[in-house]
């Protein structure tokens, strides 16, 4: 399949650009005579919280030493909430009683919207983990932001999180700068998150 916007991803004819009103320069099937809006990969990241000790749950994963948070890719068709209930009970084996939407982040390197949601437990008794998961741990918000991965996306959606107060507005015009450039070791997105199946999908 083509990914880059090249070709139709209906038809295979080579797309064209043509200027689209208000929307600039946009590939073009002249055989469909439809726009090609370029398309990305969109997944999933939670900071798992369990409500009743406000402790929240990191994974280990692909025998790395450090941290991150639970994620996998969004499939198509599902809804991002759907996604965020299905990732945690597969990965975790635990219920999502409800959430709430933090922010997102390109992830350039995996060509992937990354969008991160805080995803509350009330049972934290069913909690196993699958064969993605090397192992869990519970942690306090401040060991959370200890060991979460350095520079990875996850740290930065983390810490984030907990800048912001626990109740009242959120801050949506000051969500913080994460600069991948600055990253000398940049995770790939599998490492940063994990993902599901992961032999079918190329993260
Ligand atoms: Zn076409």
């Amino acid at each position: 399949m083509d990914t880059n916007g090249t070709f139709c991803r209906m038809c295979g004819t080579k797309l064209e650009i043509r200027e689209l009103e208000n929307e600039g320069m946009i590939p073009f099937c002249p055989k469909c005579e439809a726009f090609r809006f370029p398309q990305y990969n969109v997944a999933v990241s939670m900071i798992t919280v369990n409500e009743a000790t406000d402790e929240i749950l990191l994974i280990q994963q692909y025998g790395r030493p450090s941290y991150v948070l639970v994620a996998g890719y969004v499939s198509k068709g599902e809804a991002l909430e759907d996604a965020v209930r299905r990732e945690v009970r597969e990965e975790t084996g635990m219920t999502v009683d409800h959430m709430k939407f933090n922010r997102s982040q390109y992830f350039e390197k995996s060509d992937t919207l990354m969008c991160n949601f805080t995803a509350f437990v009330k049972d934290s008794s069913e909690l196993h983990a699958n064969y993605e998961v090397d192992s869990y741990k519970w942690f306090s918000r401040e060991e959370a932001a200890k060991n979460i991965r350095p520079g990875s996306l996850a740290e930065h959606f983390l810490v984030s999180y907990l800048g912001e107060p626990k109740t009242g507005a959120r801050v949506f015009e000051e969500p913080g700068k994460w600069e991948p450039a600055a990253m000398s070791d940049a995770p790939t997105v599998k490492e940063a998150y994990g993902c599901i199946g992961g032999s079918e999908r190329s993260c």
